[in-house]
């Protein structure tokens, strides 16, 4: 029987999943990913973890509780950096997350907590596979090839992202049930907004109250950072006097100051209650988008008690002002 390994439907599998399913699957494993986030899902991740956590790590407690009974292994790198172009790091709480998960999940099948840190240079992602492979008993060359075959599928998947200009959400669902979805016209679509947060809040349904959906529905072209090429987003990182220290903080930034010179209509971040890199990043966009004449910006922070009328209304608001600004309606 094939050895299982469990990967959480949250944090980082918005980024990287392709990469690791086709890698473990090449080693002959199967992979079990946690289901969509549910309120149960959220309900046992928020009594389980600390209090004084972000909403997003809290549904990440929830997720490894999913997959606690139905695998071998739980997937869970530690997270310190993925660019080999600037030293920036994840934040602290990906740093450590597999002790933090150890410290309040008890009894969970052994965790590969691998460290990921690729500012070593550009051969370490090998190293990386080759020392995973050897916790699961496989070959180096064996761990090599699927290596290879994990680098071709994750290029694959942003290459959707970037040319079809879908969310990782739907170039997920593309990559899993090989299925294209059929993009919208553009002329369906009145505004074109920038929704720009972390990938596991705008990408997860129902921590973000479907916001993407709604937004659409609104007759609003949803643009996110990760549709922006990555040398379109080290170019915007030029203009900065400095880099922040965390990864996704960055990449928020940059792909806003990029969404301001392509003209977007208005842009939205929605950030995470209790997180500490997004209350500084919010201020730095507002004010960016102040000084270049008032581009619409709005915050909308989620939380375990974020309500959909309540998101709805302020969506509803923020776009009906747009129109009625640009005399549509
Ligand atoms: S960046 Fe913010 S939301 Fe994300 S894990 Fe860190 S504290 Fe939580």
């Amino acid at each position: 029987m094939k050895l299982r390994i469990g990967i959480p439907r949250s944090l980082a599998y918005f980024v990287f999943f392709p990469f690791w399913k086709t890698f473990f699957r090449s080693l002959d494993m199967e992979v079990v990913i946690s289901p969509a986030t549910s309120k149960g899902v959220l309900d046992s991740g928020v009594k389980e973890a600390v209090a004084d956590a972000c909403v997003p790590i809290k549904l990440f407690h929830g997720h490894v509780l999913e997959l606690k009974e139905q695998v071998d292994y739980i997937f869970l790198p530690r997270l310190v950096s993925i660019n080999k172009e600037d030293t920036v790091t994840f934040c602290p709480k990906f740093l450590g997350l597999p002790d933090l998960i150890r410290a309040t999940l008890p009894n969970l099948p052994p965790l590969i907590d691998e460290k990921v840190d690729l500012q070593k240079g550009p051969w370490e992602i090998y190293r990386l596979c080759v020392r995973i492979g050897r916790v699961l008993g496989k070959s180096p060359w064996a761990s090599l090839l699927a290596c290879r075959k994990g680098r071709a599928a994750q290029q694959q998947y942003e290459k959707i992202i970037w040319q079809l200009k879908v969310t990782p959400a739907e170039a997920l669902q593309m990559v899993e049930k090989y299925q294209v979805l059929p993009p919208a016209a553009e002329e369906e679509y009145q505004l074109s907004f920038a929704v720009l947060g972390f990938p596991y809040t705008i990408n997860d349904r129902f921590i973000s109250v479907d916001m993407v959906k709604k937004l659409r529905q609104l007759g609003v072209r949803v643009l996110t950072a990760e549709m922006v090429p990555r040398q379109n987003l080290l170019a915007q990182a030029r203009k900065l006097p400095k880099n922040l220290f965390w990864h996704f903080s960055n990449q928020v930034m940059r792909a806003a100051m990029y969404f301001m010179d392509e003209k977007v209509d208005g842009i939205i971040h929605v950030t995470a209650f209790g997180c500490g890199p997004d209350a500084m990043v919010n201020k730095m966009i507002e004010l960016e988008a102040k000084a270049r004449g008032k581009i619409p910006f709005m915050n909308i922070t989620i939380d375990e008690h974020t309500g959909e009328a309540g998101v709805l209304t302020r969506l509803e608001a923020f776009v009906d002002m747009l129109k009625l600004r640009r005399g549509m309606i």
